[in-house]
């Protein structure tokens, strides 16, 4: 679908996968005004397909385009052009569990030019890939490094937005950490390099406590990180469940201390890609611990079943987040 100034959208197109022409002083290239979301389409136990919570991709996309001087994508459209796409690519929903069909809307400039300034023609499209589960062999905790150095996002920048260049800025500190043997970043603020904020591309969520006492605190939202889907799914979830649930800021040195301490026994990530994801092991430049008994534990594991359980079909969407896809 395109946009144009003063015309508005226009031209949707559903067409076969193929590469798109740009002209060398596409204003993207250089500026960089490209945003995009993320979300999966489900094989339900009855053979049909649902999506989770488009409406909410829909709503950060458009704030999003709000933040890059973009034209906001109407929800209804963005919701409709998921549905189109899902019934075009309906034979690419897998059927095992954990396996889904990956949706990658996005929306870049596409007018040519070389002055700094928001483009006057954009770009939305829509893409598809089948992602297999996040872990084939069995949920296994990701070690995670503390980037003191560099820093993701700052107040007043992005980094509420899902937008490319976050991403760009994110890799040689990924890099720094895999050279540290660990899997994933974790983001600090960019005052103090002392609040956690989020990972690479999952928020963070910290279990104080055991059993049906355990209390789960995720970092507030603090403009600077990304106001997950998943993250807000799980406030909801995780009540429903009889856990107190808590937005709060967290240091890393209470992470550590809770942690030294025993009344810290399990951290996760959630997000749409690695759905929820134990983390075992933190490292900095300064420090480094295990987290718990460094296994996926038993909240971490039970929220991560109940998630795959509504989002699979077989757990109550109580709270209507499946948007089922007619493919009659
Ligand atoms: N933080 C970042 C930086 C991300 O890229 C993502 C993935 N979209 C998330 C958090 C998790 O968001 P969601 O639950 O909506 O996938």
């Amino acid at each position: 679908i395109r946009w144009t100034e003063g015309r508005g959208w226009h031209d949707a197109q559903l067409t076969p996968y193929a590469p798109l022409e740009m002209d060398p002083a596409n204003m993207t290239l250089h500026y960089g005004q490209s945003i995009f979301e993320g979300l999966k389409a489900y094989r339900q136990p009855d053979g049909s397909i649902a999506t989770f919570r488009p409406e909410a991709n829909a709503a950060r996309f458009q704030s999003s385009a709000r933040r890059l001087a973009m034209p906001e994508l109407p929800a209804d459209t963005f919701v409709e052009a998921v549905e189109l796409l899902v019934q075009q690519d309906r034979d690419w929903v897998p059927t095992e569990p954990e396996q889904s069909l990956y949706l990658r809307p996005f929306m870049f400039a596409t007018e040519v030019g070389l002055g700094v300034r928001p483009a006057n023609e954009y770009l939305f499209v829509l893409i598809a890939s089948p992602a297999g589960a996040y872990f084939p062999g069995g949920v296994k905790p990701v070690s995670v490094w503390l980037s003191e150095e560099y820093v993701r996002a700052a107040p007043g920048g992005t980094g509420a937005a899902k937008c490319a260049g976050n991403y760009a800025a994110s890799l040689v500190a990924q890099a720094q950490a895999a050279a540290q043997g660990c899997d994933q970043v974790v983001w600090l603020d960019a005052a103090e390099h002392k609040w956690v904020e989020e990972m690479g591309g999952m928020n963070l969520y910290f279990v104080f406590g055991e059993g049906d006492s355990a209390r789960i605190v995720t970092p507030a939202l603090s403009g600077a990180l990304l106001p997950g889907i998943t993250r807000d799914s799980l406030l909801t979830m995780a009540a429903d469940l009889g856990y107190a649930t808590e937005e709060r800021k967290i240091s890393t040195d209470e992470w550590k201390q809770a942690n030294a301490d025993g009344t810290l026994t399990e951290v996760f990530a959630c997000g749409t890609a690695a759905v929820i994801t134990p983390v075992g092991s933190v490292k900095s430049a300064r420090a480094d611990w295990t987290v718990g008994a460094g296994e996926p534990g038993p909240v971490t594991m039970r929220l991560r079943e109940t998630l795959l359980g509504i989002q699979g079909g077989t757990v109550a969407d109580t709270h209507g987040w499946l948007h089922p896809i007619v493919t009659a």
